[in-house]
């Protein structure tokens, strides 16, 4: 599943090529992926692209802007000529011609370029909303991790008095929005802290380590494009993302630790996958 820093790779990429264009028209093949009237969009402008949690809005000229939620195996990927652009969950859509037998919504421009949208197990969306259906959709998450007003205090403020794990407390995203598994886990081998303790535990400084080293995971995961896993695909140009590259615990379970050598544990936590160094996380 895509998480902030792959859906803001997504988000940025889109930037640099739909505002400007003008819809032709909208294709949806499968209902489930559409909600709106499709027919609305004919002729209406796309002015940005911009991103709030793990959600990418098209703002449109007009009343209604559309949210586009990628979920499980989402993929938007942006065509002019042979030229793709945009990302999400890697497949063979990534390299093959589209549409292909995944493509759920096709969004023509009146300029011959198009955007697809692809998704495997179809539970992603897009929808058309108005400024009041927007707030509905945003205020389900809490502030973007990645934003100057998410502070150190911020951190203590909402999770310090919580007994859940704290890989749990960061992952949930009605208080704050963009940690996902990937990123708690390799945030919590920075800070070294592991990932079982109860959140009420953290020392004063415990809470500066995780909050920086949470910044940090989440702003090198940007720079890199995002996380891409499938191997078939990391080299696709306009696609992929290097985080994979960094990482230090998440996948590397039975591999030695990057900073003492100790050989990185896995458990559960919450039901997910979770790797740490014994050693180094207390
Ligand atoms: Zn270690």
């Amino acid at each position: 599943m895509p998480e902030l820093p792959e859906v803001e790779t997504v988000a940025r990429r889109l930037a640099q090529v739909l505002p400007g264009r003008t819809i032709k028209s909208v294709k949806v093949l499968r209902n489930k992926s559409f909600q709106g009237k499709p027919v609305w969009l004919s002729g209406k402008k796309i002015e940005n692209v911009s991103r709030r949690a793990k959600m990418i809005r098209l703002h449109i000229t007009g009343k209604r802007d559309m949210l586009i939620h990628l979920k499980m195996t989402g993929q938007l990927i942006f065509m002019n000529g042979e030229k793709k652009i945009g990302g999400g969950h890697p497949t063979g859509d990534w390299t093959n011609d589209l549409p292909s037998k995944h493509t759920r919504v096709i969004v023509e421009f009146t300029d011959k370029s198009t955007l697809f949208f692809n998704d495997m197990r179809v539970f992603g969306w897009l929808k058309l909303v108005d400024d009041a259906q927007l707030a509905v959709e945003y205020g389900k998450y809490g502030p973007d991790v990645n934003i100057e007003e998410v502070t150190v205090e911020y951190f203590k403020k909402v999770f310090a008095n919580r007994k859940m794990p704290i890989k749990l407390a960061l992952m949930n995203n009605s208080v704050l929005s963009g940690v996902g598994n990937i990123y708690a886990n390799e945030a919590l081998f920075i800070a070294r802290v592991h990932p079982a303790r109860p959140a009420n535990s953290l020392t004063s400084k415990e809470w500066k380590n995780v909050f920086q080293a949470t910044k940090k995971v989440i702003d090198d995961g940007i720079k890199a494009g995002g996380t891409t896993f499938d191997g078939k695909f990391v080299d696709v140009s306009g696609l992929a993302g290097k985080y994979q590259e960094k990482l230090k615990v998440y996948g590397r379970a039975g591999k030695s630790c990057p900073r003492c050598g100790t050989i990185i544990q896995k458990m559960k936590i919450g039901g997910r996958g979770t790797q740490y160094c014994p050693h180094c996380q207390k």
